[in-house]
């Protein structure tokens, strides 16, 4: 029989690995022009490069919406049109860039968050579990 921290320790892998497949499928699901702008975060090396990159990126998205004649526009990444009771969708840029990098108190894009959740994972190896420094707190040894 396991013992019922080992279980633990390979749910937390189990799930981890759940969350970046379900983040590579999210990627998968953006348009092919568009996912030639967000798939750059490979090139990502350090987190000073993450905030550069999701900057870069919002500013490269904003280049594919189709803008009504109200000056606004749905995301091209999620598709949502914003939460706003009076206008429909957001406007260009400032509305659709606050969305898409999540700047001023606004819920950030779902579909920018999660690439930039595998942009920090690829840095930052503390963005997933340690699982030695959880072997080590579970089993003291
Ligand atoms: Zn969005």
């Amino acid at each position: 029989m396991k013992n019922p921290n080992q279980k633990i320790i390979e749910r937390i892998r189990h799930l981890e690995n759940e969350l970046y497949n379900a983040r590579r499928t999210i990627l998968s699901l953006v348009s092919d022009e568009l996912q030639t702008v967000v798939d750059s975060y490979s090139d990502c090396i350090s987190r000073q490069d993450v905030s550069d990159w999701q900057l870069e990126v919002a500013n490269k998205v904003v280049l594919f919406a189709k803008i009504d004649d109200t000056g606004r526009t749905e995301c091209p990444l999620c598709h949502s049109f914003g939460s706003n009771l009076y206008s429909h969708g957001y406007k260009v840029p400032e509305g659709l860039l606050r969305h898409l990098t999540g700047f001023g108190r606004v819920n950030q894009c779902p579909v920018m968050r999660h690439i930039n959740g595998l942009a920090r994972e690829q840095v930052d190896p503390e963005a997933r579990i340690d699982l030695q420094a959880l072997k080590l707190a579970v089993y003291g040894t």
